[in-house]
């Protein structure tokens, strides 16, 4: 196992209610797995984000570090490994970390059998897409920008937009959402309120903005009011659904168990992992929950890794929050996302597509990691 921290410049300041950076710190992780016989080399993405997981970079470094040093993590790799399990269990608390460990061994199995990740994710005799619908996010905007932004994202072949609100007063907000209505009649509208209301303001909310045919309002109340929001989406006229709520992976359970809520909005990153994310789907398709995968702004690998799960899964339909390449000014690929018609077109190279690169050199040595 090796990694390397990298510094990611962003085309603008990220602003979270945690945070203002100007950069994405993120660890690309690189394992060599024992295959019997041969090696395959695999990459994972180890990308806290503050107010979705405690984790700091510095902290992955010392969990990444004290793990190296377990008898597990002999090199290479080996899956049949007694403390494989184990190690998977001491990382319950650090979901972004199990996110890219297990990314990584995902990988090098994709690899190992040379084909792409949505592969060996997908469902036992499901055969996988190659492309998948992608949501057009317009943050936060005043009407004219809002206005111009989904002439932009019809123009581009998307079919939902996905605005922030809550950050002005109601008044403002419907003019806002009626104003782009009008311009665009057949745009899909999603909307994300980052759990900005309290219950009474997100009723008065859905009393005014019903009839404007919203698809989607995530995260009205705050993360931990469970029982708000399943009360809430018994009673609404729009789809209720839950993101900042669905993390940790305990809270996105018990949002299934309940039943009530429309849909979940899943960042595998902050729920764990490819795998964990794949048993949510699983359980929420039972209680016909809808599901959404998005980023935690990772780099280009955690976005690749996301969108081969969205392109295995056949519960998984619709557009998808991966549309945020754009946030980054250097990455870890000369190649931006496949793009395309509102769509992301996954071509057929193994694992996720790429060996990580920065400033255009691997990021790792050619011979492997050590
Ligand atoms: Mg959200």
């Amino acid at each position: 196992m090796d990694w390397r921290v990298l510094r990611l410049r962003l085309a603008k300041p990220l602003v979270t209610s945690h945070q203002t950076v100007s950069d994405r710190a993120i660890l690309v992780l690189s394992v060599t797995v024992d295959m019997g016989g041969s090696t395959a080399v695999g990459y994972g993405e180890v990308a806290p984000l503050a107010g979705w997981t405690s984790l700091s970079v510095d902290h992955a470094v010392q969990v990444l570090s004290t793990m190296a040093q377990s008898p597990a993590c002999q090199k290479p790799f080996r899956l049949a490994n007694d403390g494989l399990n184990e190690m998977f269990s001491g990382l319950r608390d650090t979901p972004s970390v199990r996110f890219g460990l297990e990314l990584a061994l995902l990988d090098a199995l994709a690899r190992h059998a040379d084909c792409p990740l949505r592969e060996v994710l997908a469902p036992p005799g499901h055969r996988p897409s190659d492309r998948v619908e992608l949501q057009y996010a317009c943050g936060i905007a005043d009407i004219d920008e809002t206005v111009e932004r989904a002439g932009r994202a019809v123009e581009s072949g998307y079919s939902h937009l996905k605005l922030k609100v809550g950050a002005s007063d109601l008044d403002a907000e419907v003019r806002r959402l009626k104003a782009v209505r009008k311009e665009v009649a057949e745009l899909g509208l999603r909307l994300d309120a980052n759990g900005a209301f309290d219950f009474s303001e997100a009723r008065r909310f859905i009393d005014r903005t019903e009839a404007l045919g919203i698809d989607l309002f995530e995260q009205p109340l705050a993360a931990a009011d469970l029982s708000g929001l399943n009360k809430l989406a018994d009673i609404s006229a729009i789809d209720i659904g839950a993101d900042e709520s669905c993390a940790p992976i305990a809270r996105a359970r018990q949002l299934i168990e309940a039943g009530r809520i429309d849909a979940l909005v899943i960042k595998p990153a902050a729920v764990g992992g490819l795998l964990p994310t794949i048993s949510l789907i699983e359980a929420a398709r039972e209680r016909n929950i809808r599901v959404v995968l998005s980023t935690l702004l990772e780099s280009a690998i955690g976005r690749r890794a996301i969108a081969e799960l969205a392109a295995a899964h056949p519960y998984i339909a619709g557009p998808q929050g991966l549309a945020t390449g754009d946030w980054f000014v250097t990455d870890v690929t000369d190649t931006p996302d496949s793009i395309a018609d509102g769509h992301w077109l996954l071509d057929g190279q193994p694992g996720i597509g790429f060996s990580p690169r920065v400033e255009g050199q691997p990021c790792f040595d050619a011979g492997g990691p050590s």
